[in-house]
């Protein structure tokens, strides 16, 4: 696995405007299937470039509600606000999902602004000069 075509990816995906994605996503576009790998170097940009969202899952399958640390998950029982089943969350039913820093999108966006103008200049340069 390597970090730094993960961190090319993922600056892609902030240019394309992609919101929301799961670490799946992620190993999708690298052509990887090292989920375990990238779901944790994906945990350690979050408060840089990432925001986390665990989703719960109620039995039939609903994203019940979502939160950004998997310790305000409380085992206790609740009722599903689609289906109103009743169902305590479990682990193995939540699913991670990330979206990007505002701090992190600005960047990338500045970033590629800049990119911009510098290849405009090399346009500029090679037109003088030829
Ligand atoms: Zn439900």
């Amino acid at each position: 696995m390597n970090t730094f075509e993960i961190d090319d990816v993922l600056e892609e995906m902030a240019l394309e405007g992609r919101r929301h994605f799961a670490p799946h996503y992620v190993c999708q576009r690298l052509g990887i299937s090292e989920i375990k790998g990238v779901t944790n170097y994906l945990l350690s940009l979050v408060g840089s470039k990432l925001i986390p969202s665990f989703e719960v899952e109620c039995p039939n399958g609903d994203i019940d509600f979502a939160v950004n640390d998997p310790r305000l998950i409380s085992k206790e029982t609740r009722i599903c606000h689609i289906c109103g089943e009743e169902y305590e969350p479990d682990p193995e039913r939540t699913w991670l999902a990330f979206d990007f820093t505002e701090r992190y999108l600005l960047h990338v966006k500045k970033k590629k602004a800049l990119r911009g103008k510098r290849n405009s200049v090399a346009a500029l340069n090679s037109f003088v000069l030829s």
